[in-house]
């Protein structure tokens, strides 16, 4: 869909899909800097009501949905009186995205949020797309959604971000290999056995971002590059053996294209989502945002590695999975979500998450998915199999 800039200068409707996470809570401070180009329709959130009840009375969405169906009440205790429509359950989140809004940010972490982002995209909608997990447990299809409805996926991802902004610049003309850039996570130099005991408080302390929980152990194994490669490969619409990933520490390079002559363009900036946050909701324009500015000669060194095969495997569990096509993806994922959240419940150790996976994606049937329903019963068909890796495994 093609948005000419006279109509990204008015003001564009925007619909948060997890709005009390990582990335909506940034969107919303972004959005509070620039109410006369914002206005926000919906908000959602899986269960933490009360922010949600606080976010909505700030911003007066015309709707707001708890995804429990269990805290319906409070929330609508919470916002009577305010005018604004209150809703609940899984449907009514898809509901959210199903409302006319120009943007819907699609920051619900996992596969959970395959439903409302496909929903979004099926009328056309600008999509700012933070939900990796979706575009790895169903990309092919999701890919041939977004080209049927003619919706735009605009990733924010800051990986996936620094390579839209390139390819805005400098165009998808001779692209000859995708570069992404890990910070290597809080183990980046740490030794297997060390690895072996590490404890969930020190996977999610991240050394350069401030995200999730789940994203944050993914960063710590490395799956989280992993998936990258995956999403990679569907959104800029590239080859496994085209896209590289190189261990950048200081996680100021965001990502690097190379082009067929020779040249490698990047995208720099502090670690901050708020500037590839501000580049998806304004697109194609920019708007400010209080990111802090880069400062090359303070920072002094930017260095690069390659990654290490060996205390990381998840990286090479992700690329088999992309390779192989199938459904091996959306096993890979499903089985990666039991397995992080079982490592933060402390049921099993930290290097048992890609063994987890590795067993799902060796004993779970994953024939190509044909529709939704075909990725959602793959989907549950590696959670079983990955719980009962867990049950296996536990101490
Ligand atoms: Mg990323």
């Amino acid at each position: 869909m093609a948005v000419s800039l006279a109509e990204a200068e008015t003001v564009r409707t925007v619909a948060i899909l997890g709005s009390t996470g990582s990335i909506g809570t940034s969107t919303l401070d972004l959005i509070s800097r620039h109410r006369d180009r914002f206005r926000v329709a919906a908000l959602t959130a899986h269960r933490s009501v009360e922010r949600l009840a606080e976010q909505a009375r700030q911003v007066r969405p015309d709707l707001a949905v708890i995804g429990d169906p269990g805290l319906y009440g409070a929330l609508r205790a919470a916002l009577e009186g305010t005018g604004i429509e209150v809703a609940a359950g899984p449907d009514a989140v898809v509901e959210a995205a199903c409302r006319p809004s120009d943007m819907v940010v699609a920051g619900i972490v996992g596969a959970s949020g395959l439903r409302s982002t496909l929903a979004a995209a099926a009328r056309g909608a600008m999509v700012a797309f933070a939900n990796k997990e979706c575009l790895v447990c169903a990309g092919d299809l999701m890919v041939e959604h977004v080209r049927t409805h003619g919706a735009t996926l605009l990733p924010v991802d800051s990986e996936h971000n620094a390579i839209f902004q390139v390819l805005d610049v400098a165009g998808r003309d001779h692209l000859s290999r995708l570069i992404l850039t890990a910070s290597g996570g809080p183990f980046r130099t740490w030794p297997r056995e060390r690895m072996a005991a590490a404890t969930p408080e020190q996977a999610v302390a991240h050394p350069t971002w401030d995200m999730g929980a789940k994203i944050s152990v993914d960063s710590a194994t490395m799956m989280n590059k992993g998936l990258e490669v995956i999403e990679a490969a569907h959104l800029f619409g590239v080859d496994e053996g085209m896209i590289d990933v190189v261990v950048h520490p200081q996680s100021v390079v965001h990502s690097l294209v190379e082009y067929d002559d020779g040249s490698v363009l990047a995208q720099l900036g502090s670690p901050d989502m708020r500037t590839p946050i501000a580049y998806a909701l304004a697109w194609p324009r920019r708007i400010t945002t209080p990111s802090q500015r880069l400062d090359l000669a303070r920072v002094g060194a930017l260095t690069f590695e390659a990654p290490d095969a060996n205390r990381f495997p998840a990286l090479r569990l992700a690329r088999a999975a992309l390779r192989e096509g199938r459904g091996a993806p959306t096993v890979l994922n499903a089985a990666n979500e039991v397995a992080v959240a079982a490592f933060l419940d402390r049921r099993i150790g930290f290097l048992d998450i890609a063994e987890v996976v590795e067993a799902a994606l060796a004993h779970t049937e994953h024939a190509p998915p044909a529709s939704i329903e075909d990725v959602e019963a793959i989907d549950a068909a590696a959670r079983r199999d990955a719980e009962a890796e867990v049950g296996r495994r536990r101490a």
